[in-house]
């Protein structure tokens, strides 16, 4: 069987303070990054183990995470496993890139977001250029604030067009916006206005649950990071019995790691293989 897990674990701590994050600049002590080294790499031994499955992974964390050596290896681990299909991470890509080497990189892909107010332009696109260079794949992300258009546009006329810039849509800022913001935003993505909906959600069949789950350091088990409810732990026997089809209980469903996973709205025919990483089938910027 094929299993998606969204991985979040104890890490809640940044190097960068985006002032509409809880995460911004937040530290941890060396105690608590070490239970979430212990988690990270337990959680990675549970994969190599449980290979009668076969795994796409995508880590999900409150905060940056590849700043920290623990999550470079448990990528390069994960992408050199058979029955790993994919293994990719959300960042802010302000990490050196040496190790990405040693990653397999048909399997292993990013989903980067560039901040603006803590890095310039030119660095994060060099970021970028080198991850090109290297063969990685990967999606890049700017969250949609009109402020940050200049910078937009400068980066999708500098990034090559097999990479993918997404506007990721601010749901409370959409009646702020002018008629222009939102044309020039879908102009940059044209998948944007996907992303600016709360999709009904109630009673609809979903992968998670049955085929996708969230999993925390503790690994327990909830079908996708927005239902809270515990559904069993990875690190019991009995594990695969939790996994069956459920109806979603939430009214909508607005972000892109759960709507893609909504089996009514068929977004596997727009992003395929990259559903997790944010990459459309086929992507090419006109
Ligand atoms: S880089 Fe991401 S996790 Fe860090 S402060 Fe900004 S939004 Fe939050
Ligand atoms: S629709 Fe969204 S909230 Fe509902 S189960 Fe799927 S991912 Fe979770």
């Amino acid at each position: 069987m094929h299993i998606t897990i969204l991985y979040r674990g104890s890490l809640i701590s940044c190097n960068y303070g985006c002032e509409y994050c809880p995460f911004a600049k937040k530290q941890q002590s060396a105690a608590e990054l070490a239970i979430d080294r212990q988690e990270v790499e337990k959680f990675v031994d549970w994969i190599a183990e449980n290979s009668q499955h076969e795994f796409s992974v995508l880590f999900t964390p409150w905060g940056e995470a590849l700043i920290h050596k623990w999550y470079q290896q448990a990528l390069i681990r994960l992408t050199q496993m058979p029955h790993v299909s994919k293994a990719a991470i959300q960042t802010n890509l302000s990490c050196k890139l040496d190790w990405l080497k040693k990653c397999n990189q048909e399997k292993l892909s990013l989903w980067a977001t560039f901040h603006p107010e803590w890095v310039n332009c030119h660095s994060f696109l060099s970021q970028c250029l080198e991850l090109n260079h290297l063969g990685v794949s990967f999606s890049v992300g700017v969250v949609g604030f009109p402020q940050f258009k200049a910078q937009i546009n400068y980066l999708r006329q500098q990034l090559p067009n097999n990479i993918y810039l997404w506007i990721n849509a601010v749901k409370k800022e959409l009646p702020n916006l002018s008629d222009e913001d939102r044309a020039f935003f879908q102009d940059i993505d044209p998948f944007y206005e996907l992303n600016t909906q709360h999709y009904p959600s109630l009673g609809k069949t979903c992968r998670a649950g049955k085929s996708l789950i969230s999993v925390d350091g503790e690994g327990t088990m909830k079908r996708c990071h927005f239902i809270k409810a515990p559904i069993g732990n990875i690190y019991a026997h009995d594990w695969e019995t939790a996994l069956f089809e459920r109806l979603c209980i939430n009214e909508t469903c607005h972000c892109h790691i759960g709507y893609v996973h909504l089996d009514y709205l068929e977004l596997e025919q727009v992003f395929g293989d990259g559903i997790l990483e944010r990459i459309p089938h086929n992507w090419h910027y006109n």
